[in-house]
């Protein structure tokens, strides 16, 4: 009987929080931003004995807030934990953390694969920490150094974990892109993943399906290993990291052996997997419960008035705007800037004709710069302007095509050949007769059924 592999993956996102100051201190909130090293430190945030962390009230709300929009139920009570392990770049020795009771549990994420299917990943929990300090390594008078920053140390950090729902490389990255979308429609964090304050990490392992009978596996249990891929910096790096591990455990499993458990890192130079440590488990951090700080106890009507704050979410407003005619393509750019689709949903309200309405999809790719800036009035009058002066008398429009059509023989062959792009060129051709002055979608329509009618 041939055994199916399927791959059982879940994530783990930490973004830093926009706060101005740290997570248990004054100091300032600004690690990118500072213009040297250990500027913004304090007894508390280098660990120093008998300094009492004090919690970030912004970062609470923050927290809940994001909570809120992955779905999450926000747990009443809460507490800070104690999470312990050495590394240079934690001088306490243990990172004030949450594990048996996060701010936030329960939630869920609804979206569409490539704007077809819709996929539920459940989302876990979503708690609060701290960030370590910043270790680097450097060549200094031929020696190899390592030094460390502590202007991060103390950074309100959440991390949002997700059940092991992922079923490919390309729906995690369509995961961490809502994620990505949803912390910056809330403005609870930059997410600026070059910088790093948006971090990601993947748990993978492959569950074996027989393909004739029933599951081996009942649904929700788990192979009883996972590997972590930690700290990678983008959404192409993190598919592509999926692939290779899902690839190397493939092997490992055809070839009838097991998998250990383990954390890679991700090589961005070579474009690899680098192992990194065999996994602690849980037990090994000695969790317990952050002394210093009582449990946290949140009112309904607090809860309440962060919810009020929080305006549509991305899935809403692309729904908005497929429904308005918007194109997908359009549709998706426009979402993932939430200023952009502010003032976009603002020209829409405004404007009542159904067919101008398609194309402010397109207007808004072409012009999205200019859009943040103007204000909406301003801009219905540009876009309407711009659709004054265009062509779109049929007569004048077919004479162009038609020329067109017989000018690029090679382009229009290779159309019909089945090759989309050279659609596109045919346009550009008709453009540049009409010196930019053809109505776009017109064009495209009259070439299409054009090249498809006389063959
Ligand atoms: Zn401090």
């Amino acid at each position: 009987m041939k055994i199916k592999l399927i791959p059982i993956i879940g994530l783990e996102v930490h973004v830093e929080l926009k706060t101005n100051s740290k997570m248990f201190c004054g100091c300032k909130n600004d690690p990118f931003g500072a213009s040297k090293p250990n500027i913004y430190t304090c007894p508390v945030c280098l660990g120093l004995p008998g300094a009492l962390p004090v919690p970030n009230k912004k970062a609470i709300e923050l927290t809940v807030k994001l909570g809120l929009g992955l779905g999450c139920e926000i747990n009443r009570e809460s507490r800070f934990d104690r999470k312990h392990y050495f590394y240079p770049d934690l001088p306490k020795g243990y990172q004030i953390s949450q594990y048996e009771k996060p701010f936030a549990s329960g939630g869920e994420l609804k979206f569409r694969i490539q704007n077809s299917e819709f996929r539920i990943i459940r989302v876990r929990r979503v708690h609060l920490e701290e960030d370590t300090g910043k270790l680097l390594h450097r060549k200094i008078d031929g020696e190899e150094v390592s030094l460390i920053d502590f202007n991060r140390s103390g950074v309100p950090l959440a991390e949002i974990v997700t059940e092991p729902d992922i079923r490919s490389a390309q729906e995690a990255k369509e995961t961490a892109k809502k994620i990505y979308q949803i912390v910056r429609a809330l403005g609870v964090s930059d997410a600026d993943m070059e910088k790093g304050s948006m971090r990601l990490e993947a748990n993978i392992s492959l569950s074996e399906i027989k393909e004739k009978g029933k599951r081996k596996k009942e649904k929700g249990e788990l192979p009883d290993y996972k590997v972590e891929i930690k700290n990678i910096n983008s959404f192409r790096f993190m598919e592509r990291a999926i692939n290779a591990e899902i690839e190397r455990q493939e092997k490992i499993l055809e070839s009838g052996k097991k998998v250990q458990q383990q954390t890679f890192g991700w090589d961005t130079e070579k474009q690899e997997l680098k192992p990194q440590r065999v996994k602690e488990e849980a037990a090994d951090y000695r969790y317990f419960p952050e002394p210093d700080i009582p449990p946290i106890v949140l009112s309904d009507d607090w809860i309440l008035k962060i919810k009020d704050q929080i305006s549509k979410l991305p899935e809403e407003i692309y729904e908005g705007l497929i429904r308005t005619g918007i194109a997908a393509a359009a549709a998706k750019v426009i979402v993932g800037d939430r200023e952009l689709a502010e003032k976009i949903n603002g020209i829409i309200r405004e404007i009542k004709e159904i067919g101008d309405i398609r194309d402010i999809g397109n207007w808004a790719l072409h012009h999205q710069e200019m859009i943040k800036e103007k204000p909406v009035d301003e801009l219905i009058s540009l876009f309407k302007q711009g659709r004054e002066g265009l062509v779109s008398d049929s007569g004048q429009l077919k004479r162009w095509v038609k020329e067109v059509v017989e000018d690029n023989v090679q382009a229009v062959n290779d159309y019909r050949k089945g090759k989309e792009a050279a659609l596109m060129f045919l346009v550009g051709q008709a453009q540049r007769l009409a010196k930019g002055k053809a109505d776009v979608s017109l064009v495209k329509d009259m070439l299409s059924s054009k090249l498809s009618s006389d063959l």
